[in-house]
């Protein structure tokens, strides 16, 4: 079988050693199967994304030495790609419009009669589409609105969730590897299309992964529930799944997560006081 991986940053910041060993993880892989391995940008957040993180990502993950094929994947060059499988979602009624804001969605999960579910994206939500005239009257005024995957509809589509299972060659967080059972109640009604850009990441995703010919996703443990989502995208857009292989999460000298928002050391800055790829790359466990 040939081995085909990613590594999918999205340039929202300057990449941070958590991003390097990533990268570094998902060409080991690949180059360990003879296989190969893709740059992805997944820069579908246009209020989020800057073309100097883009550059950033290009120029960082050139110093560490990394080699992918050309030309990159950009996702914001695709929207029409997304549009069309959200299309098929909206054709077979498994999508909804959601006009609520946030702040509604938040309160209406507070008032949920068992209390708010925590899934990986959060509060979870679970909701209907309206009915044909209230939708018609608020279209008319011009609100925006979200595509929401409807879990209701998707179940009797796939007939329950038993068949949905994912292949798990790393560890999740709670240790679970081997055949998964798919959870997508864990995640809820998730957006699929975001009111501000047409699309929204698991979307995205899932499409990219089975037209680049994924077969093995490497990422990192923080995605691992992200998978009972997308693993139910997979069954409803007739997509191919990947084998998943989700690594530990680095963790720093205190044993906390690396992440942009607690400003943790960008590479380029330790590329600027004199750290070398080598000594990085040793440092992360590679050579
Ligand atoms: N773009 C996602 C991120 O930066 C990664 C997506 C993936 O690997 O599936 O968190």
């Amino acid at each position: 079988m040939s081995f085909v991986t990613r590594f999918a940053p999205s340039p929202t910041g300057f990449l941070h050693r958590g991003h390097a060993f990533s990268a570094l993880s998902a060409q080991a892989a690949a180059r360990a199967e003879g296989g190969r391995f893709l740059l992805r940008v997944e820069d579908i957040d246009l209020t989020r994304c800057r073309p100097e993180y883009e550059q950033g990502v290009y120029d960082d993950l050139a110093w560490l030495g990394l080699e992918w094929e050309e030309p990159v994947r950009r996702q914001s060059a695709h929207f029409d790609e997304y549009r069309g499988a959200l299309d098929q979602l909206i054709a077979r009624g498994l999508v909804y419009r959601c006009f609520k804001t946030r702040r509604e969605i938040l309160d209406e999960i507070a008032r949920a009669p068992h209390g708010p579910g925590e899934g990986p994206e959060g509060a979870i939500y679970r909701g209907q589409p309206l009915s044909p005239a209230d939708e018609a009257a608020l279209l008319a005024e011009g609100r925006p609105y979200a595509w929401r995957l409807s879990l209701d509809r998707a179940q009797e589509t796939v007939g329950g969730w038993e068949a949905l299972t994912f292949t798990e060659a790393g560890e999740g967080p709670l240790g679970e590897t081997g055949v998964i059972q798919a959870r997508p109640e864990t995640a809820g009604d998730v957006v699929l299309a975001r009111k501000d850009v047409g699309v929204a990441y698991h979307l995205a995703a899932v499409f990219d992964d089975a037209l680049q010919g994924v077969s093995h996703v490497v990422r990192g443990q923080d995605l691992f529930e992200a998978t009972h989502i997308q693993r139910l995208l997979q069954a409803l857009l007739d997509l191919p799944t990947p084998r998943y292989r989700h690594h530990p999460l680095l963790t720093d000298a205190q044993g906390r997560r690396f992440a942009k928002r607690d400003r943790a050391e960008s590479l380029r800055e330790l590329r600027a006081r004199g750290v070398s790829p080598r000594e990085l790359r040793a440092e992360l466990g590679f050579d």
